[in-house]
């Protein structure tokens, strides 16, 4: 069959998870659409990892394309105004940006400066992220939204913002926090700005539904609720009350869901104005998905609406309720972050190997020689009797007959030498067989079965627990695509292995294609064949939310170099590197577990200096190994190329 990229696209599903971000172009390359569309800036991948290799920046790389980030923002706000222009709904929409989505400075500088026509905020979950939110310039209208438990310091931070002049906002989660919080504010004479998070029974859909329903963490009930206003009237604080919150989990899945909540917020939010309490905005919190494998489906890892849709049914059951209750339109809150963060960011590793179980080609052990056991016969007759009709029986065949050689093997009757070639024979049989299958009749099933037992391991320098956390944490499936090649049609069936000695350290489970059986996991990704002396660059996709800021240290492999790049039409690549953030080198990893990097220098190097004495390493020698180790300690902990 003739292959080209639009088989490609769809064998990876690029153009569905992508959403128009991505695009093949005519080299094959994998390139960057900034505005979505072909007339705007084109960015080739391939480009900027030539680049990279220029400035000697090793690899894995984090790449962040600056101009997605501020796209998804534009892209959110622009969505909200207008459906609420053509719901005629009265109150605005404000978005704040959860820090924990991604707490790095330059990401959150770039999402603050593309929505500040919009008023864009932020909200927080933890003294340091209040620390770094308070730092920021925002704009008069913009909100703070501090969630999470909270102690006393945590609420005169708070209040420190109020008396800096910003809207920091926050968010009752206990009663006990309320007092204290009142309590503070008379002391320090500051007005403040209260929310109350609300437990409503709507529980979330997908992996993070226990964050909302009757047994969450978070949140007043009802009762509770009453006790917060009784609390406030007598205090005369009612007015402070300005926010609604409630916060589905995150990735909500089910459109339905949504709705769900949305419409007992909303009675929620019309009961407590009916009540005299002047709440002004409605936080809907966050949840908003990202379709991770393009299936636009319940699966964990993807979501069965669009942006317009949770938008207009945010605005419109809002509108709807508050009317019938006749009460005013609050403005809207979202705390997105998943959405706006994930597609901006991506990890490119390189492969720097492979391992089969049959990559053995030495065939001189598949010559017949005398006193050879009988199961190396039989193996060798099954091998040779193989054809296209006979496939399935020849597969049974040839299990079989590989567990009787192990059994026979650890009674000590087979030598080394016919286990081999039996491994080897059996081996080459799975192979012709899944050759004959694809032409054949086989049933998908058995193909697939084949294919895994089958599948390539593709060594890619990286490590899923700092790169790619979710994979590993809760199956989260994320798209991954060659960089270079993808005019060509993929040929080895494989699966990832990174770096760290951990067999948890892979990826075996990827997104379907759509034109294959969609929403299913595939167990194996297609890949191009690696050539010797040739890099082979694989992409992980829709990392900027979560996963490039959670990861861990394991195995001591640190954070990643980063690039961080600009559009530019005017440049001939279309873009320009603007900042490269190198990642840990040895020695930060090594004092996070409280080594020092000069005691370790320094002790090595007299355990050297001993040897030196002992006449074991001459001196010149002994320096040239010092200045290796300490040269070690400033490196980067990933593999070098
Ligand atoms: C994590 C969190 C968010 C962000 O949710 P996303 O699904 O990433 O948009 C928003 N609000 C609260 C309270 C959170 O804990």
């Amino acid at each position: 069959m003739n292959w080209n990229i639009h088989e490609t696209d769809k064998l990876y599903n690029i153009s569905r998870w992508g959403e128009g971000y991505f695009t093949i172009n005519k080299k094959g390359h994998l390139c960057v659409l900034t505005n979505k569309t072909a007339s705007g800036p084109c960015i080739d991948i391939s480009d900027v990892i030539e680049e990279i290799e220029n400035h000697n920046i090793q690899f894995p790389v984090v790449i962040r394309f600056h101009d997605i980030l501020r796209s998804q923002v534009i892209n959110i706000n622009k969505m909200f105004a207008q459906i609420i222009e053509e719901a005629k709904f009265a109150g605005r929409y404000l978005s704040v940006f959860p820090v924990k989505v991604n707490q790095m400075r330059e990401v959150v500088e770039e999402i603050l400066d593309a929505g500040t026509p919009y008023h864009l905020g932020l909200e927080v979950g933890s003294k340091s992220e209040l620390l770094a939110a308070l730092s920021f310039n925002l704009g008069q209208q913009a909100l703070t939204i501090t969630n999470g438990y909270k102690d006393e310091d945590f609420m005169r931070l708070a209040l420190l913002g109020r008396t800096m002049g910003k809207n920091v906002i926050v968010v009752i989660e206990r009663f006990s926090e309320l007092q204290e919080l009142v309590d503070l504010s008379k002391e320090l004479n500051v007005e403040p700005m209260i929310g109350i998070r609300a437990k409503l029974t709507t529980e979330g859909a997908g992996k993070w539904c226990g964050s909302s329903g009757e047994h969450a963490k978070f949140g007043l009930t009802i009762p509770e609720i009453l006790q917060v206003i009784k609390f406030l009237e007598k205090n005369d604080l009612s007015h402070a009350l300005k926010l609604l919150h409630f916060h589905l989990g995150s990735q909500v899945t089910d459109i339905r869901v949504i709705k769900d909540a949305v419409t007992e917020g909303a009675r929620l939010y019309a009961k407590l104005r009916k009540i005299g309490i002047p709440i002004e905005y409605f936080d809907v919190g966050g949840g908003l998905g990202v379709d991770y494998d393009g299936s636009q489906s319940l699966c964990d890892s993807s979501r069965n609406y669009s942006l317009i849709e949770y938008v207009e049914d945010i605005v419109y059951i809002l509108k709807q309720v508050c009317d019938l209750e006749d009460v005013d339109h609050p403005h809207i809150v979202s705390e997105t972050g998943r959405a706006i963060a994930s597609p901006h960011s991506c990890v490119i590793t390189n492969v720097f190997g492979q391992i089969t179980p049959w990559s053995h080609s030495d065939t001189s052990l598949l010559l017949k020689s005398p006193g050879e056991h009988v199961l190396v016969h039989d193996m060798r007759e099954i091998y040779n009797e193989l054809k296209a009709t006979n496939i399935q029986e020849i597969y049974n065949d040839a299990t079989q007959k590989k567990e009787e050689m192990i059994s026979a093997f650890k009674l000590g009757i087979i030598s080394l030498s016919d286990r081999a070639k039996i491994e080897i024979l059996y081996w080459r049989t799975l192979n012709k067989i899944r050759d004959l299958s694809k032409s054949g009749d086989a049933s998908q099933e058995f193909i697939q079965g084949l294919d895994e037992k089958l599948a390539v391991k593709y060594l890619c320098n990286f490590s899923v627990f700092q790169s790619a956390l979710d994979t590993w944490a809760i199956d989260q499936l994320l798209p991954i695509v060659p960089i270079r090649d993808l005019h060509h049609r993929p040929t080895v069936q494989a699966t990832i292995a990174d770096i760290t000695c951990d067999s948890d350290g892979k990826i075996d489970k990827f997104i379907s294609g759509s034109g294959g059986n969609n929403n299913k996991i595939r167990r194996t990704i297609p890949l191009h064949e690696i050539e010797e002396g040739q890099p082979y660059y694989l992409g992980l996709f829709l990392t900027g939310a979560y996963q490039d800021i959670m990861g861990d240290n394991h195995n001591l492999f640190g954070s990643l170099n980063e690039v961080h790049i600009y559009a530019d039409d005017e440049d001939p690549t279309d873009f320009y590197i603007e900042e490269v953030i190198k990642g840990h080198t040895t020695e930060d990893v090594l004092s996070i577990v409280q080594y020092s990097a000069i005691a370790l220098a320094s002790n090595v190097k007299k355990t050297i200096d001993k040897q030196i004495k002992r006449k074991r390493i001459r001196p010149r020698e002994g320096v040239r190994l010092t200045d290796f180790y300490e040269q070690c300690l400033r490196d980067y902990t990933y593999l070098k190329k």
